[in-house]
């Protein structure tokens, strides 16, 4: 390790993770992930749907649409010149009757706010001309920015990266405890092992709350809720070359059909309040899908559905209330070392190189 150089400690090697370590490493410091799992990217930055985002749907004034209108032009350049996998497909968003058609409106006022001028509006005769014919969607946004990636060949990229450029990993290592004094941070794991660094980012997904009570007290309190939301896969061929959505529900996008770059086609997710990170699907989860897809694609088939994984929204809280945005935190309680991500679900993967610039260009300061 360079010696004279600000040493920052990772916690967490999800996308947040990972593109934190990579941006600190380029502007100057020595990095150490630590990460509880035996593998990178093995929590949501695996269960997901690997959708590349517009940023449509979040309004303007809200980090959701700075980072994933900033990180999706980053993911792009970087996946272009590190030979990822990546295809912008495209993506409609259906609506089905009069109440999803006004959502829809709303939906499409907002894409034009943010500046996505290349989103068009389509009537029931337009959308009959597309593969939305295999639909029974009345009214269509058509989103020719949306893509996906391999979040394998995305994920394993960034941790080639901050390896080569001299970061270290810890797997297995799980963080139990955070000592923090004037001018440096310690963060006490498993096997009496402890790291002493000079910065802190806490990227620990579902977890980002629970770390920051391990901290000095703060005016507000935080808490996260998880959201689950399973997949099944689709065995069979699919006619849409675009990603097929409904129109957003109260806490996700809706049960979506998208193209995986590393998979079978992914249905999903739902939405469901989950009382433990108990990964297990719901036994009637094919035939609730089957049910749900089927008001959308007029000729799925049930026995071509299998069921697949699930992954947990961070739903963060403050002072017990529902706070809808990305959250990047650095109180002054924490002497400004510790930068704390927090409700860092959708669009996460699509804004997660914004969000590390971010926090490297908040430590350079
Ligand atoms: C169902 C679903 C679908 C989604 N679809 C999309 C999509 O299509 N496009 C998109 O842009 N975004 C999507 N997202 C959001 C995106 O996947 C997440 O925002 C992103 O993966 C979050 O990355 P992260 O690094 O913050 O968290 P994670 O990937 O969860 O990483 C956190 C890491 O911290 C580790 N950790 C936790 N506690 C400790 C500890 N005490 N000590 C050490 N390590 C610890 C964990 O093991 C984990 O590896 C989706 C999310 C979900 C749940």
């Amino acid at each position: 390790m360079v010696q004279n150089k600000k040493h920052g400690i990772v916690i967490g090697a999800g996308v947040a993770g990972l593109a934190s370590a990579l941006y600190l490493i380029e502007s100057g410091h020595n990095v150490t992930i630590i990460e509880k799992e035996a593998h990178i990217a093995s929590k949501n930055s695996l269960s997901n749907s690997g959708v590349i985002h517009s940023g449509i749907y979040y309004p303007k004034s809200s980090l959701k649409s700075k980072h994933c209108t900033y990180g999706k032009k980053l993911l792009i350049e970087f996946a272009e010149q590190n030979n990822i996998p990546f295809e912008l497909c495209g993506k409609y968003i259906v609506a089905r009757d009069d109440r999803q058609i006004k959502k829809l409106e709303s939906l499409y006022e907002n894409g034009l706010s943010v500046g996505l001028e290349e989103i068009q509006w389509l009537s029931e005769d337009e959308l009959r001309k597309t593969e939305l014919r295999h639909t029974s969607g009345i009214n269509a946004i058509w989103v020719p920015s949306a893509g996906v990636i391999s979040v394998k060949s995305y994920t394993k990229k960034l941790l080639d990266k901050v390896l080569k450029f001299g970061g270290r990993l810890l797997t297995e290592t799980e963080c139990k405890e955070i000592k923090l004094d004037q001018y440096k941070v310690t963060v006490c794991c498993q096997n009496h092992l402890s790291i002493e660094g000079d910065l802190l980012v806490n990227a620990s997904g579902i977890n980002a709350t629970q770390l920051l009570s391990l901290m000095p007290k703060l005016t507000k309190t935080y808490s996260t809720k998880l959201g689950m939301g399973s997949y099944c896969f689709y065995k069979d061929e699919v006619p849409f070359n675009s990603l097929i959505y409904p129109v957003p529900e109260e806490h996700g996008l809706g049960i979506h059909i998208t193209k995986s770059l590393d998979s079978d086609t992914k249905l999903g997710p739902n939405f469901s309040w989950a009382k433990s990170e108990d990964t297990d699907l719901n036994e009637n989860i094919i035939e609730d899908f089957y049910h749900d897809l089927f008001g959308l694609w007029k000729n799925i088939k049930k026995d071509s559905i299998s069921s697949g994984f699930a992954g947990f929204r961070p739903k963060l809280h403050i002072n017990n209330e529902l706070y809808k945005d990305f959250l990047i935190l650095q109180p002054e309680e924490h002497n400004n070392l510790a930068i704390h991500l927090l409700g860092i679900e959708s669009p996460g993967l699509s804004a997660s190189l914004s969000i590390g610039k971010e926090i490297a260009q908040r430590f350079r300061q």
